[in-house]
């Protein structure tokens, strides 16, 4: 059986992180969005409003689903037995962070990490550069999943 996590912020999920879930899905028997919680960092949306976004845009996709975690990520791979990381690439600056991250992960444990391209239609999404729209009112809607919208709709 290969299952993936996918570990990441999600502070949103955009829709870059969609197409790469998306096309993951035949790759992989099971795709685990991991969202990390770090307690140094400071997020604009909570963690459950995170993971609410995230179930909403895949509750019709039996091979997704969404858990948090702290601490190592090949550690969580150990502890729910999941063989892959699965990791969106963007441009060099993501490959270079990307790799010296991969190669430590191998190191300390079997699990590999699967890398796939963004599509060319997102590869300009970032969440930092979505939070930065939606602080400053800005039409934000072509860049996230429904479920972020309808969420902001209604503050
Ligand atoms: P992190 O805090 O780990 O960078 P993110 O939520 O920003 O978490 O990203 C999680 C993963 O999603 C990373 O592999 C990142 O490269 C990928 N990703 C982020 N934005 C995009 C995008 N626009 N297209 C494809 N992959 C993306």
């Amino acid at each position: 059986m290969r299952k993936a996590i996918f570990p990441g912020s999600f502070d949103p999920i955009t829709l870059g992180h969609e197409d790469i879930i998306n096309r993951s899905i035949p790759l992989f028997d099971e795709i685990v969005i991991a969202i990390g919680v770090n307690a140094e960092k400071k997020y604009m949306f909570s963690l459950e409003e995170r993971k609410h976004f995230i179930n909403e845009t895949f509750k019709d996709e039996p091979k997704v689903s969404v858990i948090t975690y702290e601490g190592l990520t090949i550690d969580l791979c150990h502890k729910i037995n999941a063989n892959f990381i699965l990791r969106g690439l963007r441009n060099p600056a993501d490959f270079e962070f990307e790799k010296a991250i991969a190669h430590t992960n191998r190191r300390l444990s079997k699990i590999e990490t699967v890398f796939l391209l963004t599509a060319a239609s997102t590869s300009y999404i970032s969440s930092s550069i979505v939070r930065d729209v939606i602080r400053n009112g800005g039409e934000y809607g072509m860049l996230v999943p429904e479920a972020v919208k309808v969420k902001l709709h209604k503050l």
